[in-house]
């Protein structure tokens, strides 16, 4: 049993082909992560064509902060779907991404649509796949300002090792996403971040297409490659790769109340 707990699926993949390799891998379960309409499409395909196994989350990533999207055009498709039958079990991705030389505006225009989605996830009860890069402060700050069963939802996505936003962001209840980068050769900060944190904080990830595990590394990446991430950690942890599957599944599990319906 393995779970994907942050995938996407673009527009040129093939995403039949690539649930069915993920069951034959073992998976148990894939989030499907949207983000705008760019991944939107890919994720709503997936939990279409494998519902019980692909789950949806939805949000505005970081990159469409200067449209200003509207939270109500969100909620109003979360519930559409719905109606549908479809649940949306997560927001997401949603987040902060200060490493490209943002402007003031445009760190602020972030920071508006991330706690607007916070808000929301809380007013719906739903955990958030939470992006943050070089923006620890700020993340923990709108963090901070949720109640704390909202914390206890939210999973730090693609988490590279900062000790100040690991240890801030375990006291608040959040979870960590570990992906393919604890399998690089340079990722030392991550692996010990990684080998202490309480067992039941951590949810595996590919984020496919990007950041394909070693011995893949630099090919598109995809969800059934996630069993060389849970090796690496069953490895620092000092146990089996199928129990380290284990209580990362259930983390994950238990966080997107993927047996409700
Ligand atoms: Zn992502």
């Amino acid at each position: 049993m393995l779970f994907d707990s942050h995938a996407h699926f673009l527009h040129d993949c093939d995403v039949s082909a690539q649930l069915t390799r993920a069951r034959e891998a073992g998976l148990s379960g894939v989030l499907a992560c949207g983000g705008g309409p760019d991944l939107d499409p890919g994720a709503i395909a997936a939990v279409r064509a494998f519902p019980g196994f692909a789950h949806l989350a939805l949000g505005y990533g970081r990159d469409h902060a200067h449209e200003n999207p509207s939270i109500d055009t969100l909620r109003d498709r979360i519930e559409s779907l719905a109606a549908e039958g479809i649940r949306t079990a997560a927001i997401g991705e949603i987040g902060l991404d200060f490493s490209r030389g943002e402007t003031p505006a445009e760190r602020a225009a972030q920071l508006a649509l991330f706690r607007a989605q916070l808000a929301l996830a809380v007013e719906l009860s739903l955990p958030c796949t939470i992006h943050s890069r070089e923006a620890t402060q700020e993340t923990l700050d709108a963090l901070r300002e949720l109640p704390p069963e909202q914390n206890r939802r939210n999973i730090l996505h693609c988490f590279v090792g900062d000790e100040k936003l690991a240890a801030e962001a375990l006291a608040l209840g959040c979870s960590f996403g570990i992906s393919g980068i604890i399998t690089f050769k340079s990722a030392d900060m991550l692996r010990g971040s990684v080998r202490t944190m309480p067992r039941e904080r951590v949810l595996l990830e590919t984020d496919c297409p990007w950041l394909a595990p070693v011995p893949l590394r630099g090919k598109p990446n995809e969800p059934a490659y996630i069993k060389h991430t849970c090796a690496t950690v069953a490895s620092l942890w000092g146990i089996t790769s199928e129990e380290c599957a284990e209580i990362t599944s259930e983390n994950a599990m238990r966080i997107f109340s993927t047996g409700e319906k």
